[in-house]
């Protein structure tokens, strides 16, 4: 719960767009038996979530949405930082 609402707040740090939660209305559910993207879900990098949408953009924070899936050693990776930047927040946060 704490990651993912500071996960966002992170993003908006970084100056970029933000999730209006419209797309909540659009999730996709997880298909059984195959690959998300396969079943023609896509993914909102911006938003954190899989949507089935026909478009190429988000109807929710109009970021390019993802039909491929990202390299995974790339994705590991960029979780593993940004847990890290994320973690003096949650230490904090008790606290305060
Ligand atoms: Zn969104
Ligand atoms: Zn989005």
């Amino acid at each position: 719960m704490f990651i993912f609402k500071y996960s966002r707040c992170f993003l908006y740090y970084e100056g970029k767009m933000t999730c209006k939660g419209i797309c909540i209305r659009h999730k996709a559910q997880k298909p059984v038996g195959s690959g998300r993207y396969v079943s023609g879900q896509k993914r909102c990098q911006i938003c954190e979530i899989f949507i089935k949408w026909d478009g190429l953009w988000c109807p929710c924070c109009g970021y390019r949405l993802r039909t491929k899936p990202r390299n995974l050693k790339y994705k590991a990776k960029l979780r593993a930082r940004r847990v890290k930047e994320i973690e003096p927040i949650l230490v904090a946060a008790p606290v305060a």
